[in-house]
């Protein structure tokens, strides 16, 4: 198997770079074939600019997602994007390692998909989800995050993990076609102490030597929706964004309370 680590992360001497650093080893250990992208080490530009396109439709007036269609098609796309987009095409599976960061990934890392995952190559109008054009392919977060388990319980403080990971699993790796494996999560790498992060090394291996054997997540098909894209009826909502409190519940609670202080006013 092919595998490509994006790793985002500054410190090479860093927890999350000794978990980079055994994936490495354990991997190519087994006979997997695999590349890293270390995006603070390329010095990886973050940001989505005129600078991405070699050549425009509309110089005067830049227009991100149409310029990433128009480079894309015509070969014109910086060489860095280009680059990564060679690793995707041969990777089976992608690993993203990085440290949490306000319930998210670095900027750098953001900046990477925003740059890389362009549209025509991995999403365009009719093909996303089970059709996104990195269909085919598996990919899994590898993080480390400040907080322990308890803080992100689905009644913890910060709220239920899968919920946090949800704009990522779903909204980024899903959307583009991934099957998406459940994520490997290093609790309290920094503050847990020695005996933790030596625990969370010896778990990271055994997960690395089931890759292959392991079910990705959950995630609805096309045929469960109907035409506006909502759950067809009769089928029960089975993700965890899917499964928070649906949007009419959020905006007929809003509006009962609206109503009932306008009715408290009108009494007054
Ligand atoms: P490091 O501090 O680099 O490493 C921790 C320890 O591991 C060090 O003592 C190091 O020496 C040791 N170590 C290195 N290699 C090994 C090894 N082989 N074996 C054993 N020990 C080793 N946290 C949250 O929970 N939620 C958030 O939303 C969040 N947002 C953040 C936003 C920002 C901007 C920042 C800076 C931090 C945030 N954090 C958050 C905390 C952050 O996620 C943690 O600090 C980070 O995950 C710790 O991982 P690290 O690799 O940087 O640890």
């Amino acid at each position: 198997m092919n595998v490509l680590i994006v790793y985002a992360h500054h410190e090479p001497k860093s927890f999350n770079g000794a978990l980079k650093d055994i994936a490495v080893a354990v991997l190519t250990e087994v006979g997997h074939q695999v590349k890293v992208s270390d995006l603070y080490a390329m010095n990886f530009k973050a940001i989505a600019d005129r600078a991405d396109f070699k050549e425009m439709l509309e110089p005067d007036y830049l227009k991100y997602g149409i310029e990433q269609r128009h480079a894309y098609e015509n070969d014109a796309l910086a060489d860095d994007i280009k680059a990564e987009q060679e690793k995707l095409r041969w990777a089976d599976l992608l690993i993203l390692q990085f440290p949490i960061y306000w319930f998210s990934v670095p900027a750098i890392l953001k900046g990477w998909v925003d740059r890389v995952f362009t549209t025509g190559f991995a999403y365009s109008k009719g093909m996303s989800y089970d059709t996104g054009g990195l269909k085919g392919k598996r990919a899994m977060l590898s993080f480390t995050t400040g907080d322990p388990f308890d803080t992100y319980a689905h009644n913890g403080r910060h709220g239920d993990i899968d919920i946090v990971l949800w704009p990522i699993q779903n909204g980024i790796l899903r959307f583009v076609g991934f099957d998406v494996l459940p994520p490997f999560i290093a609790w309290s790498a920094a503050r847990g102490g020695q005996e933790i992060r030596e625990r969370h090394l010896v778990d990271y291996r055994g997960r690395l030597l089931a890759l292959e054997r392991t079910e990705p997540l959950f995630f609805h098909l096309a045929e469960d929706y109907n035409e506006s894209w909502r759950l067809r009826p009769g089928i029960e909502a089975r993700t965890p964004g899917q499964r928070t409190m649906a949007r009419d519940e959020c905006v007929s609670l809003r509006n009962a309370q609206v109503l009932q202080l306008g009715s408290s006013l009108l009494a007054e």
